[in-house]
This record gives structure tokens, C-alpha cells and sequence, in this order.
């Protein structure tokens, strides 16, 4: 029996013509090998699966081949180095997986193998995958190569993120950005892919796939590789969904409704619905995003302001969400918690607005604060008039200070509102169990925000109204903690176990 080949593989471009989606970088490759004048050292950046590698092998193919036509880049694909390089037994095309340990000793290695000649073609290709993950000494050692390169050497830096590689090494090389590839480049090869393979996809099936694939043709593929297996008769749109573990945009939509509609309860009992029927987790949080997404887009079209804003707060905290299910240990539990907590916040927005106005340093008069009934909320709304000061929208940068973080630190900045000031960072908590576990940490998020607002700034930790004024009240223990009692009412539960979440 044949070993099984993944259709990626399979399909992966052997030819320049081949290479959807990424013209120029291809148009500019093909018109260097046709004329001789190869750069001794590329950077390919760009999202995931957009064609950085295969394009690096076709460059590396098309360089040694003996049987290309003088005035194509195309390879063909034939010859003995053609044959060994798509087998992945070429000896002049050396592949370097930066992430990897291997990957640092091989790049240490590399000035003195460099000026080896090259086995069989007249080029030695050197591939970096990942390349902004190595160390700062293997940057220095390829750097000391790059000053002098050896002519029968060429490097393909390749990188997700090139805002990592640095500035010397960037100068050295010729730089190609590899762009998504839309849904309808993904449709059409996928189209192109399942006729070969005589698989029958129907057209709405296969826009789903593309959708759900973000402009990464590898992950399209690879989909599509899961989806032939499983299915037994043509790909229908509905089959796709749930092979694929994508919710029922309907299911979604009301769902989001639900949370919107400051529903909790309707929320989780729709989730669990949309969960039992076998859709994934993250694709559920995606969904709500583009959901959420449209919604904002329409507000704002509309100039609804108070709708957009609220909305870009939803879509800020789902984004995290998005961020964290794919790492934490129970997603399901962390999806519902954050869920639950945007419908309770939906369902006291005035009581949420007006929170948001009050100025922390006095406290108010001694004025009781629990969970806000209306005339708590008439009081509130006479000592700072509704729609005196917008909620703040999401501080751009923010974000990024906490993706750097370690996972068990972010958790407890996670609930912080963020307000800058020049080099002030005021971040406000609602709890005080977060808002002491969050000073004790200070030290891990300083030298992010510093690097983020200057070497001046300052963090000011600031805890709301309602937790401040009752400071002996503060939540000893997580069942104390308001939004966790709000969660037991609700489902009529208790708490029968607390887990520390940690790497
Ligand atoms: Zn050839």
C-alpha cells in the first residue's frame, strides 16, 4: 500500500505558475532566474500558509535544474536535481527550522560549511523557516555570513514575523511580502485540487472552507484533506459544517443576540446546544467575532455611536477569548465564564456607564452599592450625568503588552480596564481580588509598559466604585468574588472545586 501523501504535499506548486496568489514576489523571482542576477539572500514574510516555503523550494528548484528552457524560470521537474529536490533528498537545498535547537547549531555551523561547493547544481540554498525565532549569537553568525557570502549561495529567510529579524539582517536581503490569499483563489484551487482527486465539493461547501482558512491556502488544503476522508457521498455545506466543527451561523447569531441581550442564562443553554451538536470551541469564538464584527460595522455605518462602542468592547474581549481558548486547559469553562460576564454587563449597561464616570479618588457619599437596583442607579446618575464621558474604547498597544506576558500573569490583568494618559497607565479593576494579585505582578508587566509608553511611565492601579468603598469586603476567596456569585444564582449551582490555572 502507498504511504498516505497529505494533499498539501501533494499539491504543494512545482511550478512558478503554480504559485497562486503571490504575483509579484513571483513575477520578480522568475525575472531574476531567467537573467542570472540572484540575490544572495532573501526574507519572505507574511501570514501562515501563504506559499513562503514552496516559493523558497521553487526558487531553489529553478536555480539547479539542467532542464529548464533558457529563457523560463519554470523547472522541469525531470532531472535528477528536479527529482531530488521535490523528494526532499536534495543535498543543495538545506531546510533550517529556526524554532528548533538543531536549527541554532546548524546556523552555528554554517559559516564553515558555507564554503563547501555545492553537491550537484551550480547553487547551495539555504531555507529559514521561522526565521525570526533564532537567538540573537545564530543572528550574529548569519549575519558574518551574509557580509561575505560565498557566490554559489543563496538564503531564504522566511518569517511570520519580520518585525523580529533584525535591522542588519533585513538590509542584507531582498525582501518579498506574501500576501492572504482570498476566498476566491482558496475556492478555485480547492475546486482545482478536488476534481483532480475526483472528490465532489458543492460551491457553498467549499466557500466555507476558504472562509474558515483565513487566507492560509496550507490550512484550506489541509481541510479539505480532513474533510475527503470522513466524507461518504458528495461535501455539502451542512456536512462540511459539522465535520468541520463550525456552529450553524444562525445558532451563532442568536447567541450573540443572547449575550447582546444581557441573557446569560439563554446564552450558555444556547452554547451547550451549539457545543453539543460538535462545533469546536474556537470556531465558535470566531464566529461571534465576524458576527460581532458585522454588527459594529453596521452600527457604525448607521453612526449609532453608544451601539458601535459597546460592540467594539464585546469584540475587544472575545479577541482575548480567541487568544486564550487555544491555550487553556478547560476552554469550554473559559467560554462560558466571559460569555456569561458580557450578558450580565449587557444587562446593566446604565449601571456599567455610570460606574465608568465616577471619579475614584473621593469616595461618593456613603451611598450603599450592590448588585445596583434603580434607585441606586438614579443616585449614581445625579452626581455624574449619563453621557458626560464616553466608556473609554480599547487602548490600542494594550493588547499586545498583554499577548507578551506569560499566560498565568495575563490572567490577572485580563479583567483591567486600560486608560493612558501620556506616560500614565491607569488600569482599572473591578475586582479587588484582581486589583491586589495585579500589584503583586507589577514587576512582570513594568518593563512591557515601558517599553510600550517610554521609560517614564508610570502604572496607577485603580479599583471601581463598588469594591472601594467596602474595602473590608474585599473577596477572600474566589466563591466571594461578585461575578463568580453571579454565575452560581444563576445556574442554581455552588462551587465544588478551584483550580489554579498555571503553564
Ligand atoms: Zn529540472
Amino acid at each position: 500500500m502507498p504511504e498516505y501523501q497529505s494533499l498539501y504535499r501533494k499539491y504543494r506548486s512545482q511550478t512558478f505558475a503554480d504559485l497562486v496568489g503571490q504575483d509579484a514576489a513571483s513575477r520578480a523571482l522568475q525575472g531574476a532566474i531567467v537573467s542570472g542576477r540572484v540575490a544572495h539572500a532573501y526574507l519572505f514574510s507574511g501570514s501562515r500558509g501563504t506559499g513562503k516555503t514552496s516559493a523558497a523550494r521553487l526558487l531553489a528548484k529553478a536555480l539547479n535544474c539542467t532542464g529548464r528552457a533558457r529563457d523560463s524560470a519554470e523547472p522541469c521537474n525531470t532531472c535528477q536535481s528536479c527529482v531530488e529536490m521535490t523528494a526532499g533528498s536534495a543535498l543543495d537545498l538545506i531546510e533550517i527550522d529556526a524554532a528548533s535547537n538543531r536549527g541554532i547549531d546548524e546556523i552555528r555551523d554554517l559559516r564553515e560549511k558555507v564554503n563547501l561547493a555545492p553537491a550537484l547544481g551550480p547553487y547551495k540554498v539555504y531555507i529559514i523557516d521561522e526565521a525570526h525565532m533564532l537567538t540573537e549569537p545564530a543572528f550574529n553568525a548569519l549575519l558574518k555570513t551574509l557580509e561575505e557570502p560565498p557566490a554559489h549561495i543563496v538564503f531564504v529567510l522566511c518569517t511570520t514575523d519580520a518585525q523580529k529579524i533584525p535591522l542588519t539582517v533585513i538590509g542584507r536581503c531582498q525582501q518579498f511580502v506574501f500576501r492572504r490569499h482570498s476566498e476566491e483563489q482558496i475556492a478555485s484551487r480547492l475546486s482545482y485540487i478536488a476534481k483532480i482527486e475526483n472528490v465532489r465539493v458543492d460551491a457553498d461547501a467549499m466557500q466555507l472552507i476558504a472562509r474558515t482558512a483565513q487566507g492560509s491556502m496550507r490550512d484550506a488544503v489541509g481541510l479539505l484533506d480532513q474533510l475527503v476522508p470522513l466524507a461518504s457521498g458528495p461535501i455539502s455545506l451542512e456536512s462540511a459544517r459539522s465535520l468541520l466543527g463550525i456552529a450553524d451561523p444562525r445558532l451563532l447569531d442568536s447567541l450573540l443576540d443572547d449575550v447582546l441581550g444581557g441573557r446569560a442564562a439563554e446564552a450558555l443553554t444556547e452554547l451547550n446546544r451549539i457545543y453539543a451538536a460538535g462545533a469546536e470551541l474556537r470556531q465558535v469564538v470566531r464566529g461571534l467575532m465576524e458576527g460581532c464584527r458585522d454588527r459594529l460595522v453596521a452600527a457604525l455605518s448607521k453612526r449609532d455611536q453608544a451601539t458601535a462602542r459597546r460592540l467594539s468592547n464585546v469584540l475587544d474581549a472575545l479577541l482575548h477569548l480567541d487568544g486564550e481558548v487555544r491555550r487553556h486547559a478547560e476552554p469550554r469553562f473559559l467560554v462560558e465564564a466571559t460569555l456569561a460576564r458580557l450578558a450580565v454587563e449587557a444587562e446593566q449597561p446604565a449601571a456599567a456607564t455610570a460606574v465608568e464616570q465616577i471619579s475614584p479618588a473621593p469616595p461618593p457619599p456613603s451611598h450603599e452599592v450592590g448588585l445596583p437596583q434603580t434607585s441606586g442607579e438614579e443616585q449614581v446618575a445625579t452626581s455624574a450625568p449619563r453621557g458626560e464621558k464616553p466608556v473609554p474604547a480599547p487602548v490600542a498597544g494594550w493588547s499586545e503588552v498583554l499577548e507578551k506576558l506569560n499566560r498565568t500573569v495575563r490572567a490577572v490583568y485580563l479583567d483591567a480596564q486600560p486608560e493612558v494618559d501620556g506616560s500614565l497607565l491607569v488600569l482599572w479593576f473591578r475586582y479587588g481580588f484582581h486589583h491586589k494579585k495585579a500589584q503583586e505582578q507589577s514587576s512582570q508587566l513594568m518593563p512591557l509598559v515601558r517599553a510600550w509608553l517610554g521609560d517614564e511611565a508610570k502604572i496607577d492601579y485603580r479599583l471601581r466604585e463598588n469594591d472601594a468603598t467596602k474595602p473590608t469586603q474585599r473577596p477572600a476567596s474566589p466563591e466571594d468574588d461578585p461575578f463568580v456569585r453571579e454565575i452560581v444564582r444563576r445556574f442554581d449551582g455552588r462551587v465544588t472545586r478551584v483550580k489554579e490555572v498555571s503553564e
